[in-house]
């Protein structure tokens, strides 16, 4: 078909799924099963609501994939790559020149980021900041003369990214199976997981967040600590189901960095601009780092752009005595990337969202959170900010959890797809990151939503004899 000729059609369901099905192959999917099951295919949104080929109205409780902060349809963020696209769609940071939006966005992130940075370097996704990320903690070891300085510390069932690297420093066993991975010099500890591995112990929480902290000293130990180069870790770890840790957990870790002087590297991706509120998670759950990696919601997934904040501490060793980095992408500070940034930086900004999480929606949220408590199938509901999990259990009393083939959780995201909510299920953890945006009316109509499909779950275990 010719392109020009023929410009985007409108087609039904059935003949988007068929194209989709004989032609695309959709990321962390069974392409198979899918094939014959069929896509949803998604058309339009606005604010926080998206609409399917079918004409349903889903009310959208992951923000697109953890990134649309600012809700859908913003003119603000459109109008900002309009403008950009028709001055300069592209040019490129390599050879000793620089974009106006480019570099007013680094001094943007300068300034709404901790004072520790003041420099900052573009990827076009947050697996590639992560990429950047490794190569700029072993170059920063080699400048200074120790590379042995090579291994990273990281922990099971992390997330960040899918890139050789990315995998590799994510903690998820089903990935590294795949493509042989890790890659050398990377390792990994046990999650901060207070439900799944200390309240079993009866440990407190507080108890919990110590004793987690304690695991990368003695992996720091067992490596040797002259050859641990970084520890890295989300404030909150997203895709790996909305795990909370402790409040003593990442004030003690960034206290074993500094006793080993090792880097410690915050993975921003979900966590920064506003999604705890605070504009950065480290900020919220304690810890001073000296990378930051971003994406998602720099742009509200709009258009996307990813990076690395660079401490002071690195920044000053890489520009000093660093000579060439060997390192970078085409589109490291795309101009139309950095004018969406711009703009939704300055919306968020205009609109107070950080401390509108901070002191409204989030704390309506908990509260909300803390009523599915009740539910009987509820083992445990917890909330930071805008990002909130639902733990489903068999048995209430003792957490028992369901045996895993019984995919609950995919069951019950059955249901939310059913009823016009999107959840998403990790294991038998239901997780939502809401857009920023969202106001106390529509966290109730949420809050309904997500009730409806717990209990058609339930009713869904009784009726199979599972509970
Ligand atoms: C999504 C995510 C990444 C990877 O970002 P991409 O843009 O998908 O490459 C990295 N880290 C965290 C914490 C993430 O959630």
């Amino acid at each position: 078909m010719n392109a020009v000729l023929h410009p985007r059609q409108a087609r039904d369901t059935q003949a988007w799924q068929a194209a989709d099905a004989a032609h695309f192959l959709h990321p962390f999917t069974d392409f198979h099963a899918l094939a014959k099951k069929g896509s949803r295919i998604i058309t339009q949104a606005d604010n926080i609501y998206l609409r399917d080929s079918e004409g349903q109205r889903i009310l959208d409780a992951m923000s697109g994939l953890w990134c649309v902060n600012v809700g859908y349809g913003r003119a603000e963020l459109i109008d900002a790559a309009t403008a950009q696209l028709k001055q300069l769609p592209f040019y490129n940071a390599f050879f000793q020149t620089a974009t106006p939006p480019a570099i007013e966005l680094a001094e943007l992130l300068a300034e709404v980021t901790p004072p520790q940075f003041q420099h900052v370097f573009f990827s076009g996704s947050g697996s590639e900041g992560n990429d950047t990320v490794v190569r700029m903690v072993r170059r920063y070891w080699d400048v200074l003369g120790q590379p042995e300085r090579k291994v990273i510390i990281s922990r099971n069932n992390a997330y960040h990214g899918s890139t050789m690297a990315g995998a590799s420093l994510g903690g998820m066993s089903g990935m590294h199976a795949q493509g042989g991975l890790p890659i050398p010099d990377i390792t990994h500890i046990e999650q901060p997981h207070w439900y799944e591995l200390g309240r079993p112990q009866g440990l407190s929480r507080a108890e919990f967040g110590r004793l987690a902290a304690s695991w990368l000293e003695k992996k720091i130990l067992e490596v040797g600590p002259e050859r641990v180069a970084a520890f890295i870790g989300e404030p909150i770890q997203g895709a790996g189901g909305v795990i909370i840790p402790p409040e003593t957990y990442w004030p003690a870790v960034q206290a074993i960095c500094d006793k080993y002087g090792i880097l410690l590297v915050s993975d921003e991706v979900i966590c920064g601009f506003g999604r705890t509120g605070n504009w950065w998670g480290c900020e919220t759950l304690g810890s001073k780092p000296d990378l930051m990696t971003f994406a998602k919601g720099v742009t509200s997934g709009y258009i996307p752009l990813g990076g690395v904040m660079v401490g002071e501490r690195v920044a000053k060793v890489l520009i000093e005595q660093g000579g060439e980095f060997n390192h970078g992408y085409t589109y490291s500070g795309h101009p139309v990337a950095c004018a969406v940034a711009l703009a939704n930086i300055r919306l968020i900004q205009r609109e107070r969202l950080v401390e509108k999480v901070r002191t409204e929606t989030g704390p309506y949220l908990a509260q909300q959170f803390a009523t599915l408590d009740e539910h009987p199938l509820v083992g445990n509901a917890e909330t930071c900010g805008l990002m909130g999990a639902i733990t489903l259990v068999k048995e209430k009393d003792r957490g028992t959890p369901f045996a895993s083939e019984l995919e609950v959780g995919m069951v019950c995201r059955g249901h939310c797809f059913g009823n016009g909510l999107i959840m998403r299920a990790v294991g038998d953890r239901m997780i939502i990151a809401p857009p920023l945006v969202i106001t106390r009316e529509q966290i109730d109509e949420m809050m309904s939503l997500i009730r409806r499909c717990l209990d058609l779950t339930w009713a869904d275990a009784q009726a199979r004899g599972w509970v």
